[in-house]
């Protein structure tokens, strides 16, 4: 048997070996780097890792090899560097940098009076959306690659197309297909991580603030599959690209799977480092195209369906063709009309559609976002700057996405015009809360408080 076979047959009997805890732990994650003569050279993740086997277990791990080798072996264990290109230590690294300055800058205390770190830090960033399964997503003939590859990925992750990368406009089911794929992975029982580019940069400046920079490292280099939606928005941030650089170097390193999703081709990211950029385009990239009318009618009869709503055909092309360019715009105005048929208790026909279409384009200048603003936040216990400000705890969230359907549905403001005086919050996000509330008036408290809101401004106030 050669080295690496005679290795990777060790590697399964420790497997079998050792207690799972142990094995995930220190193991798991061994990859073969060579030989040196009778001397095996593994490559592990952490500093903690090779002092472990290199002492602790490395009678019991040795004696595993050399049987399967049929000849006695010795073992060395390397802390894995991320990348051939990156000959610098880790002390170069930012986080490196950072923490030996918080070292020196840190008065020292006594071992019994530090405060222990607190565990594995748990990833609230993963939060996925149940909806975004592939189950849930209807492939068209314009997108014929993009489905079978992200299927491909959440099968055989890291071992299919690494780095994974999706790009395309707005509201064309990016983020739908990152979180199928964190779905299926989780399925797998594997650590995913899945964060927007904005919320690393967040999470990288928090640890920063708080000191527990080897914390953040440790987390997203410890993931199994890592998805960055938006990547886009890492450009111009120095730090956040540096680290994310390196995480992605040592998750490539170990064959764990990355998948990102940009909305334009890397090569037209401004503001992004070109080894990062090379990065990006070094595996396989695939371009969401808009969706043919077949497709968004598809869509439309899934939603349908999936609500026990019936769809007539006129309905569905009717919505179908408003709007042509993305689906989120097409989910914003379904869900328009089968909250104004709930609303209203009228079945979804061309009527209530009508009215919906026409409701838009009512002017109701006698309601402003001011008084939409006031009359949410009293209602619900809090004040305008509540809703407006950066608070994000649910109430205070739920509170504000339904101020927002209230602007929208009653006021003439134009999305941007709301995004702008709730604290100037991009359109996009303006459509996601009112997505939200339309999606959920089902629910007989949320839909009794909406409607006496409504009601009180349309009375003009209490
Ligand atoms: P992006 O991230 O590209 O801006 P999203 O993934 O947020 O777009 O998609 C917007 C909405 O459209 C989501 O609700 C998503 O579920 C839906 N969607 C997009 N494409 C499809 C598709 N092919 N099939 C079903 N739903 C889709
Ligand atoms: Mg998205």
């Amino acid at each position: 048997m050669n080295p690496k076979d005679a290795w990777n047959a060790a590697f399964t009997q420790l497997e079998m070996q050792l207690d799972r805890a142990s094995f995930d732990t220190w193991l798991r994650d061994a990859v073969w780097l060579g030989e040196e003569g009778d001397m095996f050279i593994i490559g592990v993740r952490t500093g903690y890792a090779r002092d472990m086997l290199q002492h602790r277990l490395y009678r019991n791990v040795r004696r595993v090899v050399s049987d399967s080798y049929g000849k006695s072996v010795e073992l060395r264990f390397e802390v894995q560097k991320p990348d051939s290109e990156l000959e610098r230590s880790e002390e170069d690294m930012p986080l490196f940098r950072l923490l030996a300055q918080q070292d020196k800058e840190a008065p020292s205390v006594p071992l019994h009076q530090q405060v222990p770190r607190p565990q594995r830090p748990d990833v609230p960033e993963s939060e996925l959306n149940p909806r975004y399964t592939f189950e849930r997503f209807i492939v068209g003939s314009e997108n014929p690659m993009v489905y079978p590859a992200a299927r491909a990925v959440a099968e055989r992750p890291g071992l299919a197309y690494n780095p994974f990368l999706i790009y395309g406009g707005v509201g064309l089911g990016k983020t739908h297909l990152l979180q199928a794929i964190a779905h299926a992975c989780r399925e797998k029982n594997l650590r995913v991580i899945y964060i927007s580019s904005e919320a690393f940069t967040n999470d990288l400046v928090d640890a920063i603030r708080h000191k527990t920079t080897a914390m953040f490292r440790d987390k997203y280099r410890s993931a199994d599959v890592l998805l960055v939606d938006d990547i886009q928005f890492i450009a111009g941030k120095e730090n956040t690209q540096e680290e994310f650089f390196h995480t992605f170097n040592v998750l490539h390193n170990f064959n764990k799977q990355i998948v990102l999703a940009a909305d334009r081709h890397p090569s037209q990211m401004q503001g992004v480092v070109d080894r990062l950029r090379s990065r990006f385009q070094s595996g396989l990239m695939v371009d969401v195209q808009t969706p043919e009318l077949e497709t968004r009618i598809a869509i439309l009869k899934m939603w349908a369906q999936e609500r026990g709503i019936p769809l007539p055909s006129s309905v569905g092309e009717l919505l179908a063709n408003r709007a042509k360019a993305n689906i989120r715009e097409l989910e914003s105005h379904f869900n328009q009309v089968v909250a104004a048929a709930q609303l209203s208790s009228q079945p979804m026909d061309m009527g209530t559609v009508q009215i919906v279409i026409d409701g838009y384009r009512r002017p109701r200048e006698h309601v402003t976002i001011a008084q939409v603003l006031d009359i949410t936040a009293r209602h619900h216990g809090l004040s305008v700057e509540d809703l407006i400000g950066p608070r994000r705890n649910s109430p205070v969230n739920q509170a504000r996405q339904i101020a927002m359907y209230l602007a929208r549905e009653i006021t003439c403001a134009s999305l941007p015009q709301i995004g702008e005086a709730f604290g100037g919050r991009r359109h996009s996000t303006v459509l996601h809360s009112l997505n939200k509330i339309a999606g959920d008036l089902a629910n007989d408290e949320l839909r009794a408080r909406v409607v006496t809101l409504r009601e009180k401004l349309l009375k003009g106030g209490e």
